[in-house]
This record gives structure tokens, C-alpha cells and sequence, in this order.
């Protein structure tokens, strides 16, 4: 588990164990003890799969390629996360993400355990059938730990619905005669996907944010000027204002924030920035998302890098450094790229009011440590990313009972489940001094460890 997550559970731990009304039949030495143990517990995964595939490419040659499953905790339900396809993913960094998904599962309620995988690749270097073969060998190598009652993959980063067909048509081949639907999540709707899996994280992700700058902010109004709490002052400044945007990654998550954003009446906002790997887009009066989120279809999802295909499309944009979105004057930075994003060397060029974690950790410890202090409100990943993981789980329930939902009440369910969630952490956020990723935390780790007592493992 990467320090960062460490940290934050170890002071939810810390923070449970002076709780007197936190298993309170729990004292003394036993109490003690009983929480060594739930460090122990939820800093370590329980099992790190590792294989090398081996890979015949096209040209001939035998690509030895590593690739990983890490499974962190069950005590919740079957392990479950996605697969990265990228070239800089390493263990480290899979057994953190396997850890959120852990922490994410337990706070929104989703009967799953946290699991994830990795394989070294950059995608974009491979053929199609190449690719088809080391999707098919990750299956291959780690057919006995996966499946629909023990662990669930899903995609993540450089993989999609067509990788995810791909290996669960690999699972069938493999254990003819069981179930197999329940084997991957993200799949494409005809092969027993959900309708609204591609953009549930992009939505949700909106979704967290309109729903407390929005929502809760009109309903809690009391709740928010009683208080001296400086995010309570930070969320009120925002009140009933446009609120400008900006959003760095324009994939499966980024897009559709950015459309759910620009599409949506409800805060008047302006999406003036975007950015992927090679370019951030600005205009301070607004970007025109749909074009661009066309463009990118025609384009393996890269955004337009030349003044000439701007024109092309009829969109202004002035076109800088990908690192550029990071630092521009706006109330909301939404972070739908990579992880380590804002860390302890540029922190201080950030201007943004309220951040949003998209993706998984791309605030460092020190940087998030610097924002909050100043009263910048960070949304935490395993509150506003949840989506994804939310329909993964109708998809797995909807494959049990080869009974499939509208796409209406797929994000029905989705928004009705992640308010709950916001509705439990928000009142406490805004009354206690901790930040949100603090409060999420110390909610998701409160579940996970009466669990782990009531079923016996802290002995
Ligand atoms: P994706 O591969 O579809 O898109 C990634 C985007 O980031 C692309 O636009 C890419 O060009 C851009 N990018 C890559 N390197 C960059 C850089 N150095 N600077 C700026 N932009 C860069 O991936 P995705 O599915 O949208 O996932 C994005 C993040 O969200 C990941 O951290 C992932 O783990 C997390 N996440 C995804 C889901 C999901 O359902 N897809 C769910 C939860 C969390």
C-alpha cells in the first residue's frame, strides 16, 4: 500500500480505537490488540499474483510481458477492480489501487472486496490480434484465482469493453459449463454489459459535485453558516455562482465529466479547459465539449493538437502544454488522467477552489496536506470515482439474473447510491475540521474493521 493510503487509514484507526463508542464491548488490552491487527490487516493485500505472459508477436518474436493481480481484502465480497494496460504500471502502485478499491467498496456500500490488475504495456505499440492474445494470456495465467464469486476484473486505463469481451470469452473457453457472465464487468452491452457502464464514472464524478455544490448547499444551508469550519466558507463562496472548469484527461472519465458539465443546467458552469497527454485546450468563454468529444472518437481519443483541426471542427481554443490545465484561474479542476498529478513541487501553482479526484490519487499527501490547509476542498477518489465500481456491481447482479436494466434506471440506481453516500459524509464534512478525504476514510475504514471483528479475524 502506497504511504498516502497508509497515512490515512492508519489515523482513521487511530482515531476509531479513542472512539468510545466504537465497539465499546472491545477495551483494554483486547482493544489494543484488536487494532494492531486491523493495521496489519488492511495495510498488507492478501494475495500479489504475478506472472510473466508469454507473448508470440506478429514479427516472430517472444515478448516476455509482466503482468500482475493483486488481491487486498474480501471481507466484504468477492475481490474486485480493473485491469491497467499501460507501460508505467508497476506492483506498487496496483497494491495501492487495489487498497482503494477496498476502501472505495466499503464506503459506498458494494457488497465487493478491493482487487486490481496490471499488465506492462503501452497498448498503442501492439496489433489488435496482438493485443486480443496477451488479453487471453492474462486470463490464461490467472484463470484459477478469477471468476465471478472470487474475483472480478474490470477495465481501467488503456483497456475497454473490447478487452473485457475478449477475457471473459476466455474465462467460458476455460471452465466450460460455469457461470461466466459474472467473470469481467465493463463488457460490451451485447455480450451481458450494462447499459450506462462506459460513462457511470464520468456522470458520477459529476454528479458528487453538482450534487454538493448544488443540493446540499441549498438544503444545508443551516448546517453551512453556523459553522466556522473553513470548507463550509470555501463551498459557500461558490454559492449560486457559474462555476468555471477545468478538466485534465479527456478518456472514459474526463469526457464525460466534461459533457456532464457542460450539458447540465443546474450550475451554469463553463468547461473553459481540457487536456489529455499531448495538449490542454482554453477558452475562457468555453470549450464546445461535444465537438471535441466527436473528434476524439475519430481519433483514438486523442484531442485535436493543431490550430487546423480546431478550424476542422469549428472549435476556439488557444493550445498549450498538457501541464498547463493544471494552473489555470478556475473554481473546479477535475483530475481524470493519471495518478501524482499536483504534488509538493508544483502545489503552489495551483489556483483551483475545489478539486475533484477522477482518478485514483492524483493528489500527493503533501499537496493535499498544503490545499486543505488553505481551505480547498478535495473531493476524494474513492467518493467521487465510485461510479464505474457501482455499475460494475448492477452488471454482475444483472448477469446472475439475465435480467437487464434501461439505461434510465441504471443511473437512476447509480446517483440514488452515491447520495446516500454523500449524504452520510457531507453534514460531518462541513462540520468537523478533517477533510472530506479524511471523513470518507474514517467512514469506509469504520465498516471494514466491525466486519473484520464480527467475523472473527482480529483474533
Ligand atoms: P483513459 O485511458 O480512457 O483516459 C486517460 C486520459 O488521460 C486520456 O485522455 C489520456 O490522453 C490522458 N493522459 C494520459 N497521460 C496524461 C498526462 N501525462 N497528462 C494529461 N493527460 C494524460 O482512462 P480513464 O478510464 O478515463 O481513467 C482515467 C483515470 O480514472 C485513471 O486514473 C483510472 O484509474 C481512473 N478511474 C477510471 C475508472 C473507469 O471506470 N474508467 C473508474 C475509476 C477510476
Amino acid at each position: 500500500m502506497i504511504s498516502q493510503t497508509r497515512d490515512i487509514v492508519q489515523k482513521s484507526l487511530d482515531a476509531l480505537l479513542e472512539d468510545e463508542h466504537f465497539l465499546p464491548e472491545l477495551q483494554g488490552e483486547a482493544r489494543k490488540q484488536s487494532f494492531t491487527s486491523l493495521t496489519a490487516i488492511l495495510s498488507t493485500p492478501n494475495h500479489i499474483h504475478k506472472s510473466f505472459l508469454r507473448v508470440p508477436l506478429e514479427n516472430g518474436r517472444v515478448d516476455r510481458i509482466p503482468a500482475f493481480r493483486v488481491q487486498h481484502n474480501n471481507a466484504l465480497g468477492p475481490y474486485k477492480g480493473g485491469i491497467r494496460f499501460h507501460e508505467m504500471v508497476n506492483e506498487d502502485e496496483v497494491v495501492n489501487l487495489a487498497s482503494l478499491m477496498t476502501l472505495k467498496n466499503s464506503l459506498h456500500d458494494v457488497p465487493f472486496g478491493g482487487g486490481k490488475g496490471g499488465i506492462i504495456i503501452n497498448p498503442r505499440e501492439y496489433t489488435d490480434k496482438e493485443l486480443n492474445l496477451i488479453a487471453k494470456k492474462y486470463v490464461q495465467y490467472f484463470s484459477d484465482v478469477i471468476g465471478p464469486d472470487k474475483d472480478i476484473p474490470a477495465p481501467d486505463m488503456g483497456s475497454g469493453e473490447r478487452e473485457m469481451d475478449w477475457m471473459m470469452a476466455e474465462y467460458k473457453s476455460i471452465h466450460p459449463g460455469y457461470p461466466y457472465r459474472g467473470s469481467f464487468t465493463g463488457k460490451s452491452v451485447i455480450n451481458g454489459g450494462s447499459l450506462g457502464r462506459r460513462e457511470a464514472t464520468g456522470k458520477g464524478v459529476y454528479f458528487t459535485l453538482r450534487y454538493m455544490m448544488h443540493d446540499f448547499i441549498k438544503n444545508q444551508k443551516n448546517l453551512l453558516t453556523k459553522t466556522d469550519n473553513v470548507f463550509a466558507k470555501t463551498a459557500l463562496n461558490y454559492e449560486n455562482k457559474p462555476l468555471t472548469i477545468s478538466v485534465q484527461g479527456f478518456g472514459n472519465v474526463g469526457s464525460v465529466a466534461a459533457l456532464e458539465a457542460y450539458q447540465s443546467t443546474h450550475l451554469q458552469n463553463k468547461v473553459v479547459a481540457v487536456s489529455d497527454r499531448n495538449v490542454t485546450l482554453y477558452n475562457a468563454d468555453g470549450l464546445d465539449i461535444p465537438a471535441l468529444v466527436e473528434f476524439t472518437m475519430r481519433n483514438k481519443g486523442d484531442l485535436p493538437v493543431t490550430d487546423d483541426q480546431l478550424k476542422e471542427i469549428d472549435v476556439k481554443a488557444d493550445i498549450s502544454d498538457r501541464e498547463d490545465v493544471l494552473y489555470l484561474d478556475v473554481d473546479v479542476l477535475i483530475l481524470a488522467a493519471l495518478e501524482d498529478q499536483i504534488h509538493k513541487d508544483n502545489v503552489e501553482k495551483v489556483k483551483a477552489g475545489i478539486i475533484v479526484e477522477g482518478a485514483n490519487a492524483p493528489v500527493t499527501t503533501e499537496a493535499d496536506e498544503f490545499l486543505s490547509d488553505k481551505g480547498i476542498i478535495i473531493v476524494p477518489d474513492i467518493l467521487a470515482n465510485a461510479g464505474g465500481v457501482i455499475v460494475s456491481y448492477f452488471e454482475w447482479l444483472q448477469g446472475r439474473e439475465t435480467q437487464f436494466y434501461s439505461e434510465d434506471e441504471v443511473f437512476k440506481l447509480l446517483f440514488e447510491k452515491m447520495q446516500t453516500t454523500l449524504d452520510t459524509v457531507l453534514p460531518q464534512f462541513f462540520g468537523d475540521p478533517f477533510p472530506l478525504r479524511q471523513n470518507c476514510y474514517i467512514h469506509s475504514v469504520t465498516k471494514l474493521s466491525t466486519i473484520l471483528y464480527r467475523q472473527g479475524k482480529l483474533y
